[in-house]
């Protein structure tokens, strides 16, 4: 049973949205959650009392707007547990954040001959990145299988350590299938042979209380916008020793102390350092609305919810033979469930769905080396959010039992491209 009243609904307008005369049933939160009004709210008012430009105006405005952007940074350094507010740096998304530490930090400690171990269920975005600095250097990118559900085990991570690996990049959670790393012991065990570990916590910020320093990784991503946040925002954390030491992302304004042509450019310190250019102060004002709004709920409710949903979805499914559940996301239950319809193409399964008003995500997740390694074409992924309700899950059951092979199971059985 969910612990969470069905009222909170009421907090997120786009819910009274009618898809073919009946409510949606929105289950793509993994991809992105919809935003409570306490966050459209915050935004609008951003905007309508005291948007300007922040760190380059000398009037009470612009002070304003500089300081709602610090106070934004101070709510996540706090719902992280973070030593530092300067640890803090906003980018665009985790995308960016990735992109970020591999073409920083990366770059300075992978060179040729090294290697850079990765899991097999990893994002594109925690994928690619450290892929391309391999190829990049001539470094070698190691990935490993894990067990059946993807998890990786400190023996496994153990096993693949020697002194040619300078990075570890793992995820927190899977977004395929919601599988969870034993995240703190994989820290322990890279930094017990001295590599530093970037952790994509995308698909873990949404469902618990993360706390940077229990994890103990180096650098810990995520995006705003999977939190009830705006778009165009996500974070990076980083230990405060580590960024000190790293040279800029991209320069240009606000990254710099002052500039004169004849003397090297100094540059400020973390976080303005990696933030050049006019950042998205309103989403940060967005996405420190949608902390406290969780706070507000309170972190164990937003899981036990989760938790609840994850349990009751699967027992609900159990009911329908020719529906498969992927891996084992009620063991430890991360917010998704994920399906395949064995004979039925995952995009015809996602259309079936939608035709019932329900949203979810089909295809490879943008984790396509790990559908391969499932051997499917693709899944179908249900995720949940503080929203969701037990009754939304029997409307996925009732409308799966009827789903049939449509035109992609006929034309294109094997193609896929989301
Ligand atoms: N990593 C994981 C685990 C994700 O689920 C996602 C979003 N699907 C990303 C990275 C990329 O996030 P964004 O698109 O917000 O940059």
């Amino acid at each position: 049973m969910s612990t969470l009243d069905d009222a909170i609904r009421d907090d997120f307008p786009i819910l009274r949205r009618q898809i073919d005369g009946r409510p949606l049933v929105y289950l793509d939160n993994a991809a992105t959650t919809q935003k409570p009004l306490a966050v459209l709210d915050a935004m609008r008012e951003y905007y309508e009392t005291t948007n300007s430009n922040i760190g380059r105006g000398y009037y009470r405005l612009a002070f304003a707007a500089t300081d709602a952007y610090e106070h934004s940074r101070g709510v996540v350094q706090r719902a992280l547990n973070a030593e530092h507010a300067d640890e803090i740096v906003f980018t665009a998304g985790t995308t960016a954040a990735l992109n970020l530490v591999a073409d920083t930090f990366g770059r300075s400690v992978v060179h040729a001959g090294d290697r850079i171990v990765v899991s097999g269920m990893e994002h594109n975005s925690n994928m690619l990145p450290w892929r391309r600095l391999c190829e990049t250097v001539g470094a070698e990118f190691v990935v490993l299988p894990g067990g059946p559900t993807g998890r990786i085990s400190p023996e496994e991570l153990a096993a693949a350590l020697d002194e040619r690996v300078k990075l570890v990049a793992l995820t927190h959670v899977s977004n395929v299938l919601g599988t969870v790393n034993p995240i703190r012991e994989l820290v322990t065990e890279a930094h017990r042979h001295g590599i530093p570990v970037v952790v994509d916590g995308a698909q873990a910020v949404p469902h618990w209380s993360v706390d940077v320093r229990d994890v103990g990784a180096d650098f810990y991503v995520f995006s705003g916008h999977k939190v009830y946040g705006p778009m165009g925002l996500g974070v990076l954390y980083g230990r405060r020793e580590l960024l000190a030491d790293l040279e800029p992302y991209q320069v240009g304004g606000g990254t710099v102390k002052g500039v004169t042509l004849d003397a090297p450019v100094q540059y400020v310190p973390s976080p303005a350092r990696f933030e050049a250019g006019t950042p998205n102060v309103a989403a940060a004002v967005g996405l420190a609305a949608a902390l406290e709004y969780v706070e507000k709920i309170g972190w164990q409710n937003v899981q036990a919810h989760n938790d609840a949903l994850v349990r009751t979805a699967v027992d609900l499914l159990a009911e329908l033979p020719h529906v498969r559940v992927l891996g084992d996301p009620a063991a430890e239950p991360a917010g998704i469930v994920s399906i395949s319809v064995p004979g039925i193409h995952p995009y015809d399964v996602g259309g079936h769905l939608d035709k019932s008003g329900v949203s979810v995500r089909s295809g490879v997740q943008c984790a396509g080396t790990f559908v391969d390694q499932l051997g499917l074409v693709g899944t179908v992924r249900l995720s949940f959010a503080v929203y969701n309700t037990e009754g939304e899950l029997r409307q996925v059951r009732d409308a799966l039992r009827t789903v049939e092979p449509g035109f992609w199971t006929r034309e294109h059985p094997t193609e896929r491209f989301l």
